[in-house]
């Protein structure tokens, strides 16, 4: 194996149809790992890009399809993206590991598959967690309007209230444009994890997935 070659690989999946709506959740993604193993070599992880079929199930509310709808062979076509992503193991792409177990050794590896599924749920969006950055968000309000800064000074001094506004994006002039930066430029993980609540529940659920703490220790070597 060569020495960067990934040792374990994400593919994220959102609601969120814009062509880089993935790339803030990846860039909190690492620094929940580093949370959750603090040594983790974080160059050797992969973040798969999401295919056509799964960005267009996971459009809107087409997730949402019942049998007889337009949608539901998309959604059926998720299901065996993820199905393939979760029984995935070191060299044994999922559909062909699949292939050769029993039923009973079948139903086993389904077990143990859906423990690889990861949800990482903000409050309300993930703004929730993005407009912790309050530093940037801070310049950014003074770039548009000012207007807010008191607001943000105020999610600066309590982060826990901040994870407790409905619709955050509505709150302040800064929207959604400034994601990736907001989740790539100085994201104050430690702080917004010591305020425990949304984003420190989400790496707890982490660090409940034995598959993913032994894969971040393979990453060390
Ligand atoms: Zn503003």
């Amino acid at each position: 194996m060569k020495r960067d070659a990934p040792r374990l690989s994400f593919l994220i999946l959102s609601e969120d149809s814009a062509p880089d709506a993935c790339k803030p959740i990846e860039a909190l993604v690492k620094r929940m790992l580093l949370l959750v193993d603090p040594v983790v070599q974080t160059q050797r992880i992969e973040f798969e890009p999401r295919s056509e079929e799964a960005l267009l199930a996971m459009q809107g509310t087409n997730w949402k399809a019942e049998p007889n709808d337009f949608f539901y062979p998309k959604l059926v076509l998720l299901g065996r993206i993820i199905a393939a992503k979760l029984l995935e193991e070191e060299d044994a792409p999922g559909f062909e590991r699949a292939r050769t177990l029993d039923e009973d050794a079948l139903i086993q590896a389904k077990e143990a598959a859906l423990v690889r599924l990861l949800r990482l749920t903000p409050f309300w969006c993930i703004e929730a967690w993005l407009y912790q950055n309050t530093a940037l968000v801070h310049r950014l309000c003074k770039q548009h309007c000012g207007a807010h800064l008191d607001q943000i000074k105020g999610w600066a001094a309590d982060r826990g209230g901040l994870d407790e506004i409905p619709t955050p994006k509505t709150a302040i002039c800064v929207g959604s444009k400034h994601n990736a930066e907001l989740s790539q430029r100085q994201f104050p993980a430690e702080a917004v994890f010591a305020a425990d609540k949304s984003f420190a529940a989400a790496v707890m659920a982490l660090l409940d997935c034995p598959d993913l703490c032994a894969a971040l220790a393979r990453t060390w070597a």
